[in-house]
């Protein structure tokens, strides 16, 4: 089974690429619901969350992620820590769907993640597809999704890997800055390529 990574910045055009992928009948799994899943209630993921962090639990015994937000935004101690507890769990996650996956006769999967190459995952993956757009388009139409002011969207933006650097790390590039229309045929070449690959 072959194994690629997807990834964009915010607001490039990665859920709109995924969509479109999902269309011609492509498998992905999603980093984000994935990272949701292994501290649902009940999980080992929540305890060892909740011990390490404690107070971070709302009232309904979830997790308040806005809480555990707080603790380790601009403290990168205390965010290694928090990743150090949970990208094992969701790599043991992912596994775990990649090979029921491949059971079922899945010949190819995407990992959709935004922080597949802040997070290094891309270097044991068959390839990477980069959403790209420049960083106006991006900054454009982050402020019109978001209905941000400048600034906010800048903020954005300076908290994020650049687009421009993470396209060193890309095996296929989609420009999304163009219509719908000129992605989607980017989109259905680099899924061509990938089913010729095998
Ligand atoms: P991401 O998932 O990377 O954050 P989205 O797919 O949500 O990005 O796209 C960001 C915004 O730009 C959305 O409002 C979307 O509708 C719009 N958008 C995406 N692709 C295009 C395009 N090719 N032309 C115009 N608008 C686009």
């Amino acid at each position: 089974m072959k194994i690629y990574g997807l990834t964009g910045g915010i607001a490039s055009g990665k859920s709109t690429v995924t969509r479109m992928l999902r269309e011609l009948g492509a498998h992905l799994l999603d980093a984000d619901v994935i990272a949701r899943e292994v501290v649902e209630p009940g999980t080992p993921g929540l305890k060892a969350v909740a011990e390490r962090f404690p107070g971070v639990l709302g009232p309904d015994g979830r997790l308040d992620r806005a809480k555990l937000g707080a603790r380790v935004f601009g403290d990168p101690k205390e965010r290694a820590a928090l990743n150090a507890l949970l990208h094992p769990l969701i790599g043991q996650e992912f596994l775990l769907r990649t090979q029921a996956l491949a059971e079922q006769g899945v010949e190819r999967v995407l990992y959709d993640a935004p922080l597949l190459i802040e997070n290094r995952l891309h270097e044991g993956m068959d390839g990477v597809l980069l959403v790209w757009v420049p960083r106006e388009v991006q900054k454009a139409r982050l402020r019109a999704r978001d209905s941000l002011d400048e600034a906010a969207a800048e903020a954005r933006l300076a908290a994020q890997l650049p687009l421009d650097e993470k396209r060193q790390h890309a095996t296929w590039v989609v420009d999304n800055s163009g219509d719908l229309g000129a992605t989607r045929a980017q989109v259905e070449g680099v899924w061509r390529v990938m089913l010729a690959r095998g």
